[in-house]
């Protein structure tokens, strides 16, 4: 029997407001503990939220971008839960009336496109971060005690959750690349995920092929990178598919994946289901985006990044890796198109985009695509260590291509001919030589030319010049 995974992924990322969700404390990533504090987000009685409206725009306009449908209300509810991290004792959330709801994120692949439902991408505050101290790596095991730092409690989160669409680990790997693509390119989040600004859980279970049954399913969690997670959800979908081949049956458990073992030991063995005794926040009115706000953030959109790499593969006839890479970031994108409509080839600029210009690391949004143009264009016709470092200049303010081509630029075929057979006059006797049979002195006639060039020529064109003349 073959096998289908089933995979759903729970998204948390960081807004990059200037200031918190409920309080005016700016938000600070990295500064000494419980310096951006407030009465408000440490949870003194008798403040009240005011509610961060950037945050509020930049929701809508992810949710926009998710093509979700955008409430006409939306409320806040208190979420209650006892933790350190949460000084009030309830987290400000939203519940059944979340502000975005109804989307779907194209996720191009190889052979087929994933359309992934997107269930709701809703608005909420951060907990406060714990530190663990005494245990390994900053681990609650062996850890002789806690500490609290409130820095982060009150950052806005967005919370982002997916039908379970997806097929293959690879698929979620893409899936999650697309979505921080999609928050770096709207300005709202640097979704880092070792600075925790991206986080995200993965629930996964398998089924027979063919069948739409939805089994039981483990969450893992503590991913923390793209690669990782691809890794843990193929162990997870294989350990599972042992099971039920050997007659067993999944239980439903939350699997803690070790970076250094990519071992799942359970971290609790039943789920509780926790009651968080939701309820409407009173504090806070209910929120009712105004339709030309919302139509306006519309406007603010760029292309999704999935519509990109499709429009890459189908205008310029790129395989669909190579569109995936050059669509990577949007600053590589960007220059590619500038370098094409500059009228390099498409096949040529992509090339070397994704090779050479590479590996030189220069940052794609610092370089003038025109003058890059030149340096692609001129690929052939000039020495392979001189295309290198026009390459590796080609970030530096006031680039000039001309300077690496003007001249350099190898000697032309009309200009070779010449040298060709002055090269030949002036060695006649290894001339007759080779004519007689001593092939071999064919290198000592490219060397002769090469060095009048000054190693500035194409050897292969030397090469067939020569032979054509001697072989005459
Ligand atoms: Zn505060």
């Amino acid at each position: 029997m073959s096998w289908q995974p089933v995979i759903g992924l729970e998204i948390h990322i960081h807004l990059k407001t200037r200031t918190k969700m409920f309080c005016r404390c700016e938000l600070a990533y990295g500064l000494d503990a419980n310096t951006r504090t407030c009465p408000i987000c440490l949870g003194h009685p008798g403040t009240l939220p005011v509610p961060n409206a950037r945050a509020i725009e930049w929701t809508i306009k992810l949710g926009l971008a998710l093509g979700c449908e955008i409430a006409d209300r939306a409320i806040f509810h208190r979420k209650n839960y006892f933790y350190p991290d949460l000084p009030k004792g309830y987290q400000i959330s939203q519940y059944d009336e979340p502000l975005c709801r109804h989307g779907r994120l194209l996720v191009p692949g190889p052979e087929v496109d994933a359309e992934v439902g997107i269930v709701r991408a809703h608005l909420e505050e951060d907990a406060a971060k714990n530190v663990h101290v005494g245990g390994a790596a900053g681990r609650i095991h062996g850890a002789g005690r806690t500490l609290v730092d409130f820095n982060r409690g009150g950052t806005p989160l967005v919370e982002i959750v997916t039908r379970p669409d997806l097929h293959s680990a690879d698929e979620a790997r893409r899936f999650l690349q697309l979505l921080r693509q999609t928050v770096v390119e709207l300005g709202i989040s640097d979704a880092e995920m070792e600075k925790g600004s991206l986080r995200f859980d993965v629930n996964v279970s398998v089924r027979p092929a063919g069948s739409d049954e939805l089994r039981t399913r483990t969450e893992l969690k503590n991913m923390n990178s793209f690669a990782f997670a691809a890794r843990g959800i193929q162990r997870e979908v294989d350990r599972q598919i042992g099971i039920y081949e050997a007659g067993g049956e999944v239980e439903q458990e939350t699997l803690h994946f070790d970076p250094d073992h990519e071992l799942a030991p359970p971290l609790r063995s039943k789920e509780e289901a926790q009651d968080y005794r939701y309820f409407p926040e009173p504090d806070l009115v209910p929120l009712a985006p105004p339709r030309q706000l919302v139509e306006r953030l519309r406007k603010e959109i760029p292309e999704p990044p999935g519509a990109r790499i499709r429009r890459f593969e189908s205008q310029y006839g790129l395989r669909f890796y190579d569109a995936e890479v050059l669509n990577g970031s949007v600053a590589l994108a960007e220059l590619y198109e500038r370098v094409v409509s500059a009228g390099v080839d498409a096949k040529a600029a992509s090339n070397v985009l994704m090779n050479e210009f590479a590996r030189t690391g220069v940052e794609p949004g610092a370089v003038d695509a025109v003058e890059l143009a030149k340096v692609i264009e001129a690929r052939a016709r000039i020495p392979r260590d001189r295309f290198n470092e026009a390459l590796a200049g080609s970030g530096d303010p006031g680039f000039d291509a001309e300077r690496y081509l003007g001249d350099g630029l190898v000697v032309e075929t009309s200009e070779l001919e010449p040298l060709v057979e002055r090269v030949l006059a002036a060695n006649e006797k290894e001339v007759a030589a080779y004519r007689a049979g001593k092939r071999g002195l064919l290198g000592f006639f490219v060397g002769q030319v090469m060095r009048e060039t000054g190693g500035n020529a194409d050897a292969r064109v030397v090469n067939e010049l020569l032979r054509t003349k001697l072989d005459a």
